[in-house]
């Protein structure tokens, strides 16, 4: 576990829960814990704190989700060339902190890292949508709003949901991560039914806008034992970031991957371009001031989004996606918050609906 917490917050009724017991027997000796009521004011921003976010980050809250767990995808719109899955939100924020995470600005006036401790309600919502579409095939991810794997030494939850979903039928769960926690996974049989997400960047993105994610070559590794233990893996090359050498780097990342994980062993393999609206571009900026990955050349895109100048992107994007062609064409790619006239551009085609991208890569786990 590779970040520290300043207190954790339990909600009285989830005190003596299997969640709050896990939580105490592996937190570091001396971190304070209160039992609150209500664990909504522990989430809210300290305004005396310089950075009111990263001190959300330091406060663990177990408590109780007071809306539904599903979601659709914030991508998935005819505007974009997306891969049309399901967001499962078992926490919100993270304890890394990356330069360029939407979180910083998304979840600004609600920063405390939220645990969900009635998470089996979720497992009631997906069991209502698979009887609701019988014969349907869902993927559905936890890693929207948080990392999926930071906080699993802490409460042991990926346990739970991959014995849940290799119970079901028509559902794939994504874990996605820039972590290597895989012990708990490791001692469970997926039985086909879970896949875990890395994103991906390159050395230089890791040292310079990554912090306390663990380092490429450890989440390539990961990926290595989870695939061989029965895990689908897939990869998120997202964002691309365009800076002097990016095309090296970013083919050199790939070649470190291919080595390490054979190609038919991939799921899908996904790609986008670092994208910035301006209140998210505002916060990173002055959180991350001397950050050189948050100042390339970009322009504000028709979708209110600050993003790479188009043609240095495509050829970028374009870069990647031949060097994963060349690999294996039988590695599904998709661009991720990218218009389909950019994946036309980039593939000659346009992209599959969502509903049909989706059934593709729930068929190559
Ligand atoms: S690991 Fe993901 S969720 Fe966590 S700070 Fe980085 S981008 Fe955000």
């Amino acid at each position: 576990m590779n970040f520290e917490l300043d207190r954790v917050f339990i909600e009285e009724e989830f005190r003596g829960s299997r969640i709050a017991r896990t939580v105490l027997e592996h937190l570091p000796a001396g971190v304070p814990v209160d039992y609150v009521g209500d664990g909504r004011a522990a989430a809210r921003p300290d305004s005396s704190h310089p950075d009111p976010f990263a001190a959300g980050k330091r406060r663990l809250i177990l408590m109780r989700r007071r809306s539904p767990f599903l979601m659709a995808c914030p991508a998935a719109s005819s505007e974009f060339a997306c891969c049309g899955y399901l967001v499962l939100t078992l926490a919100s924020n993270c304890p890394m902190d990356c330069s360029y995470c939407f979180l910083q600005d998304y979840v600004a006036d609600n920063p405390g890292f939220q645990v969900y401790a009635n998470y089996a309600d979720a497992f009631g919502e997906l069991e209502a949508l698979s009887a609701r579409a019988p014969g349907r095939h869902f993927r559905v991810g936890t890693g929207e709003l948080a990392d999926s794997l930071a906080f699993d030494r802490l409460t042991g939850l990926s346990l739970e949901l991959v014995d849940f979903f290799a119970r079901q039928t028509g559902l794939t769960l994504e874990l996605k991560t820039k972590t290597d926690e895989i012990d708990n996974l490791l001692t469970v049989d997926p039985r086909g039914c879970a896949i875990v997400s890395w994103t991906l960047s390159p050395p230089a993105v890791f040292a310079s806008s990554e912090h306390r994610t663990a380092p490429p070559a450890a989440r390539i590794e990961a990926a290595r034992r989870l695939s061989e233990a029965g895990y689908g893996v897939a990869f998120h090359l997202d964002p691309v970031i365009a800076y002097a050498g990016a095309e090296r780097d970013y083919l050199e990342l790939l070649d470190h991957l291919f080595a390490a994980v054979a190609a038919r062993r991939i799921s899908f393999i996904s790609i986008g371009g670092l994208r910035l609206t301006p209140g998210l571009r505002a916060a990173a900026r002055r959180r991350h001031p001397r950050d050189p990955m948050l100042t390339g050349e970009e322009v504000l895109a028709a979708d209110g989004r600050y993003r790479t100048f188009t043609p240095l992107r495509a050829r970028l994007l374009r870069t990647v996606a031949n060097r994963i062609r060349r690999q294996s064409a039988q590695i599904p790619v998709y661009l991720c918050m990218e218009s389909a006239a950019m994946s036309e551009r980039i593939f000659g085609v346009r992209p599959p609906a969502p509903a049909n991208l989706c059934e593709i890569l729930g068929a190559r786990r």
